[in-house]
């Protein structure tokens, strides 16, 4: 059988960028015709894998003259099917500009490429005894470009604030090919570049590819102490959560485990958790030593009113670490006990998060699916994790309706639908419940002022042209939707 020729967009590609920077073989572009949500796919017709800002632009060069539409991304474990392509088009992936380009502990500043894996900058960092503060559950896997696009947050966020607080500069290669230089990556920094900086961080893919960051580095803490409270049910956890936030004290880090996701991981990762818990809390304090002293007791005295089985703290580094590797390694020790899981990140006011945890077990009761419950409580970012056989299209079925019904939920009581994963294509058709129609025509003007032709990374966030469009161009994995 003899090859198909390739398409003028592919050689024009060819044309522009190193030989090696180009697959347009079915076989190597389906590797990433999926994010970490797998349940919709769609290949672009070429992927790219620039290794500078320049091939970035002749890769934007070549789109731009063709017309076709561009999809990036960094590692792939977005969850809510932000790096689907699916108009086809270019996929410009950012694996290749992995490099840290600057790292000053003096300024506390690191200057990095998209493509920098989270948990290596913060390696970089601590060894200047500075972090880089944002810590996605991911963090081994997901790209800085990747945490920049979805403002991602993690475990230690709730104290030290999102990507967005971490941002100092950036450089982004907008649809039409130029270079946009903001903050501390541009010559001459403008008051208007925070702003900026503000609305790119957390466009999901939409403004452009960005290229270079700088972010802040902060110090590592003087004191850090680490304690887990378990709770004989779900609801008296997330009560213990908002009387901590209540009591004044602002931990560094406030997560809750129920029992299915405490089973698993201590099956796993042997992380110290009990098992007969109906759900745990990790709690850190962090900080100056007089004000973690000062703080301990309050926070004490507020998880010890809602009646626990047992508070204890870490006594080593080596038990806090065995803790927090069993918290973030929790959504992976769940392969263990299912097929596949359904997850969502709605949002609720820390204050209502009993009544959100109680009503996860109505909607996965009602719905006739298992779940099991990850959040990080001090944020309200609950992640019901819905479990399900990939070969049961009917579980599937129940499975995603029980996550549409959470996150209504989330909704109603206040609260928001997604806290860092994004809207991406999965939840595009929810914005309306969200935002009225002037607020999202808005967006779509700001996305215009970046985007006119919204060629970049086309069918996310913005709802389906026609009601019930769904996730246009995309294959659902199994007949399910
Ligand atoms: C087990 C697990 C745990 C997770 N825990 C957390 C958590 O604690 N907190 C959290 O916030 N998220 C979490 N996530 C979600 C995910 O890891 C984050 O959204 C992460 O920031 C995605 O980074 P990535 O490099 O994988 O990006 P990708 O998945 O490749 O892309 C995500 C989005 O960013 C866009 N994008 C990627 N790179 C660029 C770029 N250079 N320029 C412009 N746009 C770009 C893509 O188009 C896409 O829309 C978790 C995911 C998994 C699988």
């Amino acid at each position: 059988m003899h090859p198909r020729p390739e398409s003028d967009l592919v050689r024009s590609l060819r044309a522009a960028l190193p030989l090696d920077a180009v697959l347009a073989h079915p076989d190597e572009r389906r590797v990433y015709d999926c994010d970490g949500q797998t349940l919709h796919r769609s290949a672009a017709d070429v992927v790219v894998l620039p290794r500078t800002a320049e091939e970035v632009i002749a890769t934007m060069t070549v789109a731009s003259a063709a017309g076709a539409p561009v999809v990036p991304r960094g590692a792939g474990t977005g969850l809510s099917g932000g790096t689907l392509a699916p108009r086809g088009g270019v996929m410009i992936v950012t694996s290749r500009m992995d490099r840290i380009l600057s790292l000053d502990p003096r300024a506390r500043r690191a200057v990095v490429q998209p493509g920098v894996i989270n948990a290596r900058l913060s390696d970089a960092a601590r060894r200047h005894g500075l972090r880089y503060a944002p810590d996605p559950s991911s963090q081994t896997a997901c790209t800085i470009g990747g945490n920049v696009a979805e403002n991602s947050g993690g475990p230690h966020t709730l104290r030290l604030g999102t990507t967005t607080n971490h941002v100092t500069g950036l450089a982004v290669v907008t649809s039409d090919a130029s270079m946009i230089r903001l903050g501390e990556c541009a010559a001459t920094p403008t008051e208007h570049d925070d702003a900026l900086m503000g609305l790119v961080t957390g466009s999901e893919g939409l403004f452009g590819v960005v290229t270079e960051i700088v972010v802040r580095l902060v110090p590592a803490p003087e004191a850090v102490r680490t304690f887990l409270a378990s709770y004989a049910s779900v609801p008296a956890a997330g009560r213990a959560v908002s009387a901590v936030l209540a009591s004044g004290t602002l931990p560094a880090a406030m997560e809750l485990m129920d029992q299915a996701c405490v089973r698993a991981v201590e099956d796993f990762a042997h992380a110290g958790f009990p098992s007969n818990a109906a759900a745990v809390v990790l709690i850190e304090l962090e900080g100056a030593t007089e004000e973690v002293n000062a703080d301990e007791p309050v926070m004490l005295r507020a998880l010890r009113g809602q009646s626990p089985i047992d508070v204890r703290a870490a006594t080593s580094d080596e038990e806090r670490g065995r803790m927090w590797k069993g918290r973030k390694q929790a959504a992976g020790a769940l392969g263990r006990i299912c097929r596949g899981f359904y997850t969502h990140d709605g949002c609720v006011p820390p204050s209502r998060l009993a009544e959100a945890l109680e009503g996860i077990g109505e909607v996965a009761a009602r719905n006739g699916v298992r779940v099991a419950t990850l959040a990080h409580a001090g944020d309200g970012n609950i992640h019901p994790l819905f479990l399900f056989d990939t070969l049961d299209d009917n579980e599937l079925r129940r499975g995603a309706k029980a996550g549409r019904e959470v996150l209504e939920l989330c909704l109603a009581l206040g609260g928001s639908l997604t806290g860092e994963h994004g809207v991406g294509g999965e939840k595009r058709d929810l914005l309306p419940l969200q935002y009225d129609a002037p607020t999202i025509s808005l967006f779509r003007r700001i996305r215009a002022a970046f985007d006119p032709a919204e060629r970049m990374n086309p069918e996310k966030v913005f709802p389906a042209a026609a009601p019930g469009g769904g996730f246009a161009g995309t294959k659902p994995a199994r007949g399910w939707l």
